[in-house]
């Protein structure tokens, strides 16, 4: 009977993973051996048609188990469907508890995009401030007026062109050199400060001391003149940025200029930043493209049928 049951939870839940990520052994070259195991929980298929949507807890309880089970992609989703379930069913009720926010900080666990992870972090700090890490600033709107905005993004723009002067004088306007103190972890890949020291001292750097930002210099004793590139910029005055610092600078930039990416989502598909604005509760399961309708497993899938289909078992 036990046997029984284990095998039919085996077939269930690969059944369920092939009608969820098509052929599922295409991919590896194995059609016929290409099933995925279930994750090795304890009882998995019983406590996962025990769930009931009053109970969220169960729902992010079970999904931890999964997700400290998994070792196929198949199973992270499961998990996160089962976080994304619990923080949909613990919202909706009168008083959410801890469960929603706990939910958002185990799926930003299991991420694997860095900007997905923020995102996730600070929904967490919306649903439930006590949850999340202390330390970021991104949920509060930068309320100056449009042209110290502008101004400062300027500014930053002038460092990348090379205009050094432009660039310190600028920052030296207390009201643009305080919005950039502010708010200049953004400019940073990892969200740390000390960027602004970093800005100013670039700007003391240009314009190129060597070409003053010629890009090419004339190289001495020829004749008919011959031009060279600036050997101390390259000819390409200004600061020097990796990619995720230039990320970090437009993300500062579109950010002080009112952040036209209003959604989660648009920023995903623009910008592997920080959020813009606030997350928003409602867009957690579209995003993360699970049907919090479906509440109930039942013959191992997810439907909103609590009576649908066989029991199976
Ligand atoms: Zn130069």
């Amino acid at each position: 009977m036990t046997m029984r049951i284990q095998i039919s939870v085996v077939v269930a839940l690969a059944a369920a993973w092939i009608g969820a990520q098509g052929v599922l052994g295409a991919e590896s070259g194995q059609p016929a051996a290409g099933r995925i195991a279930p994750p090795a929980v304890a009882d998995l298929e019983r406590r996962l048609r025990a769930l009931d949507p009053r109970d969220a807890e169960a729902y992010f309880l079970l999904g931890e188990d999964v997700a400290s089970e998994a070792v196929e992609p198949e199973h992270v989703e499961l998990a996160k469907t089962l976080f994304v379930l619990a923080f949909e069913l613990d919202r909706r009720q009168a008083a959410p508890s801890w469960v929603s926010a706990s939910a958002c900080l185990a799926l930003a666990e299991v991420s694997r995009l860095e900007r997905e992870r923020r995102w996730l972090t600070a929904l967490a700090r919306t649903m439930d401030a006590r949850q999340a890490p202390p330390d970021w600033n991104y949920a509060d709107p930068i309320r100056i007026s449009d042209e110290t905005a502008y101004q400062a993004a300027t500014a930053i723009g002038m460092l990348r062109s090379g205009h050094g002067r432009q660039a310190r004088e600028l920052l030296a306007r207390p009201e643009i050199g305080a919005v950039v103190l502010r708010y200049e972890t953004l400019l940073h890949p990892m969200g740390l400060p000390g960027e602004t020291g970093r800005l100013t001292r670039e700007a003391e750097r240009w314009p190129c001391p060597e070409c003053s930002n010629e890009r090419v210099l004339r190289r001495p004793g020829v004749n008919p003149p011959e031009l060279i590139p600036c050997p101390w910029c390259r000819g390409d005055p200004g600061i020097r940025l990796t990619m995720a610092e230039m990320v970090g600078q437009l993300r500062f930039e579109s950010r002080l200029l009112a952040g036209v990416h209003r959604s989660w989502s648009a920023q995903v598909a623009s910008d592997a930043g920080l959020p813009v604005r606030d997350p928003d509760p409602d867009e957690l399961a579209p995003t993360l493209g699970v049907d919090a309708s479906k509440v109930f497993w039942r013959s191992g899938r997810w439907t909103d049928q609590p009576e649908s289909g066989q029991a199976g078992l």
